[in-house]
């Protein structure tokens, strides 16, 4: 695939100010290119779980789960909390790129091994799509999380014009009312494999369901804090735009929606020129990508003399923090990344407000985030 896509901008930026209830993402109000909702061309009919054969997933007594990326692990242990019996193996580790990462021999056989395997879908995993596809023709239960979220047609289009496989964006985690749309779908699988424990699942899912509507609110409250007119999240690959939709922000990346395209010198070019032109204080760096990109855009604004600065910490991209950690568990991502835009555009003179975090909300940032 060539090196396309570099500044294309999310402009209509959607009129999902404030007030919308929860499972309405803004990319349903998006006119962004990609709006089929077949589920065809992204997802292998044997890759929907609607499709799947009936499983006894408990024939041995224990309910084995193998979860792909760490949300999809984080995801997992929130839904299946206090349900008996149950193992859960998450594959990728903090700060791994999903899209690189290739399958082990040890993930090979907890596949094969597993009732269920939990993935995030619509090619984030590349280098999953033929063990998948291997798993599907047989006994197990394999569960792409975007799946409601396609259905449901709020998966917003890749910035690729070439229309390339790219053409659906996989980020769709961004949005905590994408999140949500999962949560209760997933639910529904697990109790309809799992029936004797419907009930926790359900109930774990409505609680989760709730908190994710108060980070909603909490963070939307934050990001639109920040005049419209400097909204401009730029990064060095293409993995917020659902983020920046979520609160109006508009997007320039400087790598395409995967991060197996490498960033040209045409591309580090047109982002310095954006940057420049547009007066953009800060640029922000994801934990699980290189950072030479970024800082390669960096110098050459500099060196035209103007200034701008990396964010005041790195934003997490496509992986979360290690398991225990604030940032390892989604509330905790989502709030991570809104305190580092925020903070990062305050330190650079930007006035905005930081909203006080709702009691009920749990886990509540760390002392450490709330400076800088
Ligand atoms: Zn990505």
């Amino acid at each position: 695939m060539s090196l396309t896509i570099v500044l294309l901008f999310l402009v209509p930026l959607l009129a999902t100010a404030g007030g919308q209830g929860e499972g309405e993402p803004a990319s349903q109000n998006s006119d962004s290119p990609s709006t089929d909702t077949s589920d065809e061309a992204v997802l292998p009919p044997t890759l929907t779980y609607q499709q799947t054969p009936e499983v006894d997933v408990r024939e041995d007594g224990e309910f084995r789960i193998v979860a792909t990326t760490t949300q999809a692990g984080d995801i997992t242990r929130i839904l299946t909390a206090e349900v008996d019996d149950l193992v859960m193996t998450p594959l990728m580790g903090a700060g791994v790129d999903p899209h690189l990462y290739k399958p082990t021999e040890a993930d090979i056989s907890a596949m094969n091994r597993a009732d269920l395997i939990v993935y995030s879908g619509l090619h984030l995993e590349g280098q999953f799509d033929r063990v998948l596809q291997a798993l599907g023709e047989r006994d197990t239960v394999i569960y792409a999380l975007a799946s409601p979220v396609k259905r449901q047609g709020f998966i917003i289009g890749s910035f690729d014009e070439s229309g390339g496989r790219g053409s659906d964006d996989p980020h769709f985690w961004f949005d905590p009312r994408n999140w949500q749309v999962t949560v209760r779908d997933y639910a529904e699988l697990l109790s309809e494999t799992d029936p004797d424990n419907a009930a926790i699942y359900e109930s774990n899912a409505e609680e989760y369901v709730g908190q994710l509507g108060l980070l909603y609110d909490w963070a939307d409250m934050a990001m639109r804090s920040v005049p419209g007119t400097q909204r401009y999240l730029v990064t060095s690959h293409d993995g917020f735009q659902y983020f920046g939709a979520a609160f109006g922000w508009r997007m320039a990346a400087i790598q395409g929606i995967s991060t197996e395209d490498e960033a040209g010198v045409g591309d580090i070019q047109k982002t310095v020129d954006f940057v420049i032109e547009n007066e953009i204080p800060v640029l922000f760096v994801e934990s699980s990508i290189p950072p030479n990109t970024i800082e390669a855009v960096l110098e050459a604004i500099r060196a035209a003399g103007h200034e701008t600065r990396v964010g005041v910490r790195e934003m997490y991209g496509d992986a979360m923090g290690e398991v225990g950690a604030f940032g390892g568990t989604y509330v905790g991502m989502i709030a991570t990344n809104v305190l580092t835009v925020i903070q990062s555009f305050q330190e650079a003179d930007v006035d905005v407000t930081i909203p006080e975090w709702p009691a009920e909300l749990s886990p509540a940032p760390p002392e450490a985030l709330r400076t800088y």
